[in-house]
């Protein structure tokens, strides 16, 4: 599940060819069937929450976003691909590799327009300007949303997805439906959102339980069985606006519903 730290570190894969120039692109839906960068350079890919801005030579951006099942990788030049043909949406070539975009779902827009398709976003946990009391003052506008919810938002935070909204209501010990005006220390809980992100952007393997065996790395997410903590039975249930309901998992021996 490509959160905040997963996009992180697939920008920091695409600067391979930040300075390079595309020597032949090939964009693989209809929408940008026709477009054509080769001959211009790469300056730089950028992460803003849960999406990577590729800014071209020439005042254009190629925005991704991973969704569910997105990730680029970036190989030598020519090497087999890992991930079958048709699942390719772009492919970008240097003289040295190849990016090539699996299940991305994309945009080009001019540079200039960016905030068109980013400026929605609250605070990026991992870029270089995150804004904590900025975050705070965002969930708190909304008190009586569920705070699981309100982890989500990416107009609150950016960077947090169903892995970590449900992570961080084990760790704060809150019932991810708990409303944000009971949540009894939300500078904290938006803190440990930041410290969790930045643990993990430099891992292969998600951890926020710090034990590295084999499924004790996270303590509900996708938790079937007891609580790694308490032994009781992990729930599981739909939270979320209408129509956007995602799966929540919680301990209710250590996420009460009430403080
Ligand atoms: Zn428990």
């Amino acid at each position: 599940m490509p959160e905040g730290d997963t996009v992180w570190q697939t920008a920091r894969r695409l600067a391979v060819l930040s300075g390079q120039q595309l020597t032949a692109t090939d964009f693989r839906l209809p929408s940008l069937a026709t477009v054509d960068l080769g001959g211009r350079t790469v300056l730089e890919t950028v992460s803003r929450g849960k999406h990577l801005l590729t800014r071209i030579e020439g005042g254009a951006t190629l925005h991704s976003h991973l969704k569910m099942e997105g990730r680029w990788d970036v190989q030598a030049a020519g090497a087999r691909w890992r991930r079958p043909a048709h699942e390719a949406r772009v492919v970008l070539h240097t003289a040295s590799h190849d990016a090539i975009g699996f299940s991305v779902v994309l945009d080009l827009v001019a540079t200039d327009d960016e905030e068109t398709l980013v400026g929605h976003l609250g605070p990026d946990l991992l870029g270089p300007d995150w804004d904590p009391e900025e975050a705070v003052r965002r969930i708190a506008a909304a008190p009586d949303v569920p705070v699981g919810q309100a982890l989500l938002d990416q107009r609150n935070l950016a960077g947090v997805g169903n892995v970590y909204r449900a992570e961080l209501c084990f760790i704060a010990g809150l019932d991810p439906h708990r409303p944000v005006a009971e949540v009894p220390d939300l500078p904290r809980l938006v803190a440990r959102a930041h410290a969790l992100l930045v643990a993990n952007r430099d891992r292969p393997d998600r951890i926020t339980t710090g034990d590295r065996r084999p499924g004790r790395k996270l303590w509900v997410y996708r938790r079937r069985g007891p609580c790694l903590r308490c032994g009781t039975p992990i729930v599981v249930d739909e939270l979320g606006p209408l129509g956007q309901e995602r799966t929540v998992w919680w301990c209710p021996r250590c996420q009460p519903a009430l403080p």
